[in-house]
């Protein structure tokens, strides 16, 4: 055998590959296989190969599953079985790439990193930040994704799918691939790569095989991690579905609370740090009042972003759930544009676009403009972002939720999308139900009101019909049986004449007459106006329908009839003797006095804040404004019975135009919009002054609708207001009876609601009236009587009256503070230590030296002490 050379046993070998593979195979590979994975339970006696081989073999396949049985770590077991094959393969570096698709779009990430022999596990595993994601198109791994076959490339230079991306990043010279597609099914799950044979070969085809066997433990542990990840997907959808569908019909409640229920249960199954929910606003026409600014050109239209269905993006509400740290949940109400969660435009864009946008390391993001470092003092970062619209079965996106950090540190995958979105899906139908359920409610409530509405207001009775159209006593038949001609006699002789009943005068006092003369004014006001001829009012109904309006009015101490006529007073005579009629038709002329006489009908003597402290089914239909949408829905429900219909010969556009004007009116009439407008009547009234004569500026301003509602909405508070600019001896009087039944809302907060009224409201503090009395005037009341003497010099005997009460009211207030003053001073004198007795001094006729006057023919207020 010495004869044998080296060179003699090469080119044997050379040329007997299967010899040659079988010798190594059984006698050294074993063993030095079993040397690397230094298994200290291998007992192998090398010296018999042929027995030891499949001995080895299973030992090594025993040592692969008791480390997989060790550990839960997916990375770590497909580690260990890589780093054993890049040795058997003689590969320089091995890697694992996992599949995964992110908006829809598939892609690969490096999970495992250059992986040899000598590597440790820390050292390769990629952190999702750092990790490289390669798109299927390009490069020698996408191209196994999208074949899944195994592909060898002896020299990458001649393979037209490699990419030198990935060696230019990481330096280094990739020369020849070996790579592998992990299937579960016909589903890719991940690819293994092999690069460069070790001293510059290529791999053969026995590193194929070697490849593919060991693969396959590889493919083993990914499938059962893939399988136990579906099957936890499925468990947390299946856990969310289950609640959902049993929390939707379980319990309904108003829509927050029910976005708020349905994300604080499934928090534990939401697999991310932090989830924020922005709800959108619904509404897709604006208020009126929320027009004006825009149609006055003070505010430029809206022009940003809207959601499919048209409606501006405002989130009016972001609901933050912080899961990471300690549990926390932030309602945010109206949040700024710059508030972290909305800062990126993310969910703006969602809204928009109502598409599920998966975004992972937001820092490198520049479409979105995530906030740079922490967004509160917890030091918490976003990193990867899952948005997606909440869409209702109406197909309107009523919000966006937002899921930040998936807890695992690792992007959100399309499984987290599919969960998400089944879960949003369920919030939009819930948004539907409750859509369903407050409709439902609303027309429980309307029906509960409605049914108050029946039992407390009675229409004009025949009989009651009689007492002004006394057509039995005259012509002994019904109204219905004479004509128009016939009716008007008897009107004639019944209204009151407008001189001396005061109807054209500011200073008009409806305290020494009756109510049902009122009712009378009222009618007579509308034959004044020149409507009854020319829009065909049937006088019955004129008479039945103020009659009925006198009626709805309940009998409290303030907002009663007396009230509601004073303000249709003030409303005819600011046109006719303030001269503001010239802007207005007469059809508008006459929805304006009709607004005035009912916009507080079936008043409560409570304000809107008491119903919504009392829970009153009124506040529950209406969200804003809710007193005045109650007069209003009142008057259109009078209006809708044809025998006390003014409007029933209106034509069609007539009759809407109307509507219109008396909606804008009576809501108008909540001091609360008085803000609102306060600027933009005042700017009328200054460009008023700009125009050369009258008759320019009123042929302008009667074409220009909103000024006309502007300043029909302003007249209305004059109106409303209007007590404050009467002559003293009337404004005292009635000044009393608005606070009488101020205190009667107080007394009630104490007994039904249990809580303390305001001062205002609470009749222990009944004499700081004059007090309160000359704040009311200098912050509500001056400017509006001013701004109209100012607009129309005719009005300015109300401006003069405000000026004069106000120094009326000063005094007193004066008076009783110089009172308390020498009280107190009197009391340190005598009792310098002990607490002082309540000094509650009665506001009386009497005590303040005449100055305000029992009423003598007002309604008494039964609870009213100092009356
Ligand atoms: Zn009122």
């Amino acid at each position: 055998m010495s004869g044998i050379t080296e060179e003699a046993v090469e080119k044997f070998l050379d040329s007997n590959p299967v010899f040659a593979k079988e010798y190594y195979d059984l006698k050294f590979r074993p063993g030095i296989i079993s040397e690397l994975l230094s298994t200290n339970k291998t007992n192998v006696d090398f010296s018999q190969y042929h027995t030891m081989s499949s001995l080895e073999e299973s030992e090594i396949v025993f040592d692969l599953i008791r480390g997989f049985q060790d550990t839960i770590n997916t990375e770590k077991c497909v580690f260990s079985v890589l780093k054993r094959l890049s040795f058997m393969i003689q590969a320089d570096r091995m890697s694992l790439f996992m599949y995964r698709m992110r908006n829809g779009t598939a892609e690969l990430a490096t999970r495992l990193f250059n992986i040899n022999k000598d590597s440790t596990f820390e050292e390769c595993l990629v952190v999702p930040d750092c990790e490289i994601v390669f798109p299927l198109d390009t490069g020698v791994l996408g191209f196994v994704a999208q074949s899944k076959k195994i592909i060898n490339v002896a020299d990458v230079s001649q393979d037209t799918h490699f990419c030198s991306f990935v060696d230019n990043l990481t330096e280094y010279a990739t020369k020849s691939i070996l790579a592998a597609p992990v299937m579960n099914g016909k589903d890719v799950v991940a690819v293994i790569m092999a690069i460069n044979k070790i001293d510059g070969k290529v791999f053969t085809k026995t590193d194929e095989e070697m490849f593919l066997k060991y693969l396959n433990f590889a493919n083993l542990i990914l499938k059962v991690f893939h399988l136990s990840y579906l099957h936890n997907c499925e468990t947390r959808k299946g856990q969310i579905l289950l609640w959902s569908a049993n929390k939707v019909f379980e319990e309904l409640t108003d829509i927050e609370r029910q976005f708020h229920k349905a994300f604080y249960t499934v928090r534990a199954f939401l697999n991310c740090d932090r989830y924020s929910v922005g709800l959108l606003d619904m509404t897709k026409t604006k208020e009126f009042f929320d027009q004006w600014p825009i149609l006055m050109g003070e505010v430029p239209p809206y022009s940003g972003p809207k959601t499919p269905d048209g409606r501006e993006i405002s989130f009016y509400k972001v609901i933050d759930y912080i899961l990471h740290g300690k549990e926390e949940i932030k309602v945010i109400p109206n949040p700024p544009a710059d508030h972290w969660a909305l800062c990126s435009k993310l969910p703006t864009y969602v809204a928009e676009n109502g598409l599920i946008c998966n975004i992972m390391n937001t820092a490198a993001d520049d479409y979105f403009e995530f906030q740079k470092g922490a967004v509160d003092e917890s030091g918490w970062l976003v990193k990867n972002v899952l948005s997606m619209p909440i869409v209702n079965k109406k197909e309107e996106i009523v919000g966006v939720a937002t899921f930040y950090n998936r807890k695992d540190g690792k992007p959100f995958d399309e499984m987290d999308e599919v969960l998400m979105e089944s879960l949003a899906q369920f919030l939009g139908w819930s948004v539907l139900n409750t859509d369903t359920y407050d409709k439902m409610n609303k027309l429980e409530n309307r029906r509960d009101i409605y049914q108050d509405m029946v039992s407390y207001h009675v229409k004009c009775s025949n009989d009651e019909l009689q007492i002004i159209l006394k057509t039995k006593e005259i012509y002994d038949k019904p109204p219905d049986e004479c004509e128009e001609d016939e009716l008007y006699e008897i009107l004639q002789e019944e209204l009151p004449d407008p001189d001396q009943a005061d109807i054209y005068e500011f200073h008009f006092s409806d305290l020494p007459v009756p109510e049902l003369f009122l009712v009378k004014c009222a009618i007579q006001m509308y034959y004044e106006l020149e409507v009854v001829d020319k829009f065909h009012i049937p006088q019955e109904v004129l008479v039945r329908f103020l009659f009925s309006v006198s009626k709805g009015y309940r009998k409290i101490t303030y907002h009663n009839w007396r009230h509601g006529f004073n303000v249709g007073q003030t409303m005819f005579t600011l046109l006719m003797t303030g001269k503001l009629k010239r802007y207005f038709t007469d059809l508008e002329a006459m929805a304006m006095v009709t607004a005035a006489f009912c916009h507080d009908i079936d008043h409560r003597g409570t304000n809107n804040l008491y119903q919504m402290k009392s829970g009153h089914p009124l506040a529950k239909l209406h969200g804003s404004s809710i007193l005045e949408r109650h007069h209003l829905e009142f008057s259109k429900t009078l209006l809708k019975d044809e025998s006390i219909n003014i409007y029933q010969n209106l034509n069609r556009r007539q009759y809407d135009h109307a509507l219109h004007m008396m909606d804008i009116a009576i809501i108008a009439t909540d001091l609360a919009l008085y803000f609102k407008k306060r600027s933009m009547f005042q700017k009328i009234v200054d460009q008023s002054k700009t125009y050369e004569n009258e008759k320019t500026w009123t042929e302008y301003l009667m074409l220009d609708q909103t000024r006309k509602e502007i300043v029909m909405a302003m007249m209305m508070t004059a109106c409303d207001l209007s007590a404050i600019a009467k002559p003293w001896e009337i404004q005292s009087k009635v000044a009393l009876l608005v606070a009488a039944e101020f205190w009667e809302q107080g007394d009630l907060e104490r007994t039904v609601l249990q809580q303390n009224p305001i001062p205002m409201m609470d009749r222990n503090k009944a004499a700081e009236l004059p007090k309160l009395q000359c704040g009311f005037i200098d912050f509500v009341c001056t400017f509006v009587y001013k701004e109209f003497s100012r607009f129309h010099s005719e009005i300015q005997p109300m401006y003069d009256n405000i000026l004069n009460n106000k120094k009326e009211w000063k005094a007193l207030a004066d008076e009783y503070e110089a009172k308390m003053k020498a009280l107190e001073e009197e009391r340190q004198k005598k009792e310098p230590i002990q607490a002082p007795k309540p000094v509650v001094p009665a506001v009386t006729g009497k005590e303040n030296g005449g100055n305000v006057p029992v009423g003598e023919q007002a309604p008494q207020s039964k609870s009213c002490s100092i009356l």
